[in-house]
């Protein structure tokens, strides 16, 4: 089994708005965890660097960079309601990108065979020209653009199961035949967009692939998704590398979103997205962290996808399985996904 790696530095730590749910706290608790269960010793540390301004410019406009530079000097700001800079949060935004460089780079140069980064703030609703619920620079998509800019990939898919739909990376990338963008979300749900018929643009057509599930979808829903959507797409596409936008507030326990999954739910849809990593791209499957709320379920969450990684099986976490009701009948908009995609 080749290592598997990890990005994780204090800085993360100093992005911070008392009161807000999007907090230290959050990435704190995984970090225990991993220490207290023994996993993080077996993981191999990446060190992240600091994105330069050209690597956010990758995909985001030199205004936005601008803005969350001069929000932070002014000693902070909140760039919409859900929002906010804090002094430090300019360094942070820019290491929690660096981050996600530094593992893909870790990971096509070899030196480990996938990667988890613990970094936030979060990226994946953060769009070109636009910072928003919580994300200041699109952590994730600026790993792909590096990937396909400058690493001479061709094919490069993302994987996103936080509960929120990733407007970002789907404007990012929504007429680009190179990245192919799969996500599960609730929805309706914030930020409003994601329904299935957003399948992308122009040579983009058909690259952008939303399956946008009622509330109280749990693990029999999801893996439904996974399986009978997210992987067929992916082997069609055959990515050179998956990225995964990693969020945990599907978890039933999580008090922001209405799902219902469970930690095992996350542990079987990372296996099947490692699997298909081994099938398709030699193992290359980077994360990257978004959302999360729930301290417990975020943290054995995390570890079960890392776990994954390790070739560990599932650890029992003390929240357990979601409640046992049927959950809402997916099967309408299952076929309007596949037949929106030629499935
Ligand atoms: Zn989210």
């Amino acid at each position: 089994m080749p290592a598997a790696g990890y990005v994780y530095d204090p800085l993360y730590l100093e992005h911070e708005m008392p009161g807000h749910p999007e907090s230290p706290a959050r990435l704190r608790a995984i970090v225990a965890h991993l220490e207290e269960s023994g996993v993080l010793a077996r993981l191999t540390k990446i060190e992240p660097r600091d994105a330069t301004p050209d690597d956010i410019e990758l995909l985001h406009s030199r205004e936005l960079v601008a803005r969350v530079r001069g929000a932070a000097e002014k000693g902070g700001a909140w760039l919409d309601p859900d929002t906010y800079v804090a002094p430090r949060s300019y360094e942070a935004a820019l290491r929690a990108a660096g981050g996600l460089l530094a593992a893909t780079d870790a990971v096509l140069d070899g030196e480990v065979g996938s990667a988890f980064c613990l970094v936030r703030p979060p990226g994946h609703h953060a769009t070109p020209t636009q910072a928003m619920g919580f994300c200041l620079f699109n952590n994730v998509a600026l790993a792909a653009a590096h990937a396909l800019e400058r690493r001479g990939l061709e094919r490069v898919a993302i994987v996103d199961f936080d509960v929120h739909h990733g407007n970002g990376t789907q404007d990012c990338f929504y007429a680009d035949p190179r990245l192919l963008y799969v996500s599960t979300h609730q929805y309706p749900f914030y930020p409003g967009s994601g329904h299935w018929a957003e399948t992308g643009e122009g040579p983009g057509e058909g690259t952008t692939v939303n399956l946008p599930l009622p509330r109280g979808c749990g693990r029999e829903q999801y893996l439904r998704a996974y399986s009978e959507v997210a992987a067929p797409l992916l082997r069609r596409f055959g990515p050179q590398l998956l990225l995964v936008s990693a969020g945990f507030d599907a978890h039933f326990a999580d008090p922001l979103a209405q799902m219902l999954l469970d930690t095992r739910g996350y542990y079987e849809i990372a296996a099947l997205l490692k699997a298909l990593a081994g099938e398709l791209c030699e193992g290359r499957i980077v994360y990257g962290l978004e959302g999360g709320y729930d301290h417990t379920a975020l943290a054995w969450s995390a570890r079960a996808c890392i776990d994954t990684l390790l070739g560990n099986g599932f650890a029992e976490d003390p929240l357990g399985p979601g409640p046992s009701v049927p959950g809402p009948d997916i099967d309408a908009v299952m076929a309007a996904v596949k037949r929106a995609h030629g499935l």
